[in-house]
């Protein structure tokens, strides 16, 4: 009885959820945080926009608790569109004060199905007056290689635009590394869950200088995500992994403070 009363209680939690969140598309209940990528001489060389959800009677609900039912959905269609339009305009915004910030955006598995991404990313760069080149695509490793033969097609059509793409959670999937030398990607990032153990875990060592020196062999750009401390960054800095992003550095903040931290 009490399994069945907690999986009847699994599918209301999923029901309001799915409800709330066709809701909160409508209301303007998201915002857009960012964390700022720091590159060589400390300077700000981009920003990972990521999504916030902030619910009138619940708080804040981390993108965890509510990506994948809106990938399961088709929710994250619209919800992505936004994301892409709100991302570029930021940039835009940040230019017009004189900060050449790219930003980066997730794009999820749903999105590479969609007909109308390469016009949604075409307008969004165009009618906020954006280069190309300061829209960068995060896909993760297992998203790219689910669907590859039509996702090459996405992706050549959108490097054409002119925005460059980042393999995200790197060496957390299955890409074959001879894959890595044609696809038309400008970075990778390795996963959080190889820099937790550095400097001191030899394997995670092992692995953090490998992927990098491949990466750059491949004229490939690497960022390290997920770098909290100070041995962790002067060890992928040693290795020569030249961008850095994670709570060391600063968590995702409202946009009004990323100014500031520029200033810093
Ligand atoms: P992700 O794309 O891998 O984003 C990086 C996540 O790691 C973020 O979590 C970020 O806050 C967290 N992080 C960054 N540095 C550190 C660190 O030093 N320590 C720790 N412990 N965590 C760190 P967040 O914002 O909760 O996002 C989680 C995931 O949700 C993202 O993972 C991404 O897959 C998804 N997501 C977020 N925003 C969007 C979006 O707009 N669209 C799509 N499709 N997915 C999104
Ligand atoms: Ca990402
Ligand atoms: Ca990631």
């Amino acid at each position: 009885a009490f399994y069945t009363s907690s999986l009847h209680q699994k599918a209301l939690d999923r029901i309001t959820l799915l409800h709330s969140l066709r809701h909160a598309l409508e209301t303007d209940q998201f915002e857009l945080y960012y964390q700022p990528q720091i590159g060589p001489g400390n300077a700000v060389v981009g920003a990972e926009a990521l999504l916030r959800w902030k619910h009138p009677d619940l708080g804040f609900i981390p993108p965890a608790n509510f990506i994948p039912l809106a990938e399961e959905t088709g929710l994250i269609v619209p919800l992505g569109r936004w994301v892409l339009y709100q991302a570029c305009h930021q940039s835009r915004e940040w230019r017009n004060l004189g900060l050449d910030i790219p930003v980066s955006i997730n794009l999820s598995s749903q999105q590479m199905k969609d007909k109308s991404i390469l016009s949604l990313v075409e307008n969004s760069v165009r009618k906020n007056g954006l280069a190309p080149e300061n829209l960068h695509i995060e896909i993760t490793e297992s998203t790219l290689m689910e669907n590859l033969d039509k996702n090459l097609v996405v992706l050549r059509s959108i490097r054409e635009l002119g925005c460059l793409f980042s393999i995200d959670d790197f060496g957390t999937g299955y890409s074959s590394l001879s894959y890595l030398k044609t696809l038309p990607i400008n970075a990778i990032k390795i996963d959080r869950s190889f820099i937790d153990g550095l400097p001191g875990d030899q394997q995670d060592a092992a692995l953090g200088r490998a992927i990098t020196a491949m990466a750059r062999g491949l004229n490939l750009q690497v960022v390290a995500e997920g770098v909290e401390t100070e041995d962790q960054l002067r060890f992928l800095t040693s290795v020569g992994c030249s961008i850095i992003q994670g709570y060391y550095y600063s968590k995702p903040i409202p946009a009004r403070d990323f100014i500031e931290f520029t200033r810093k």
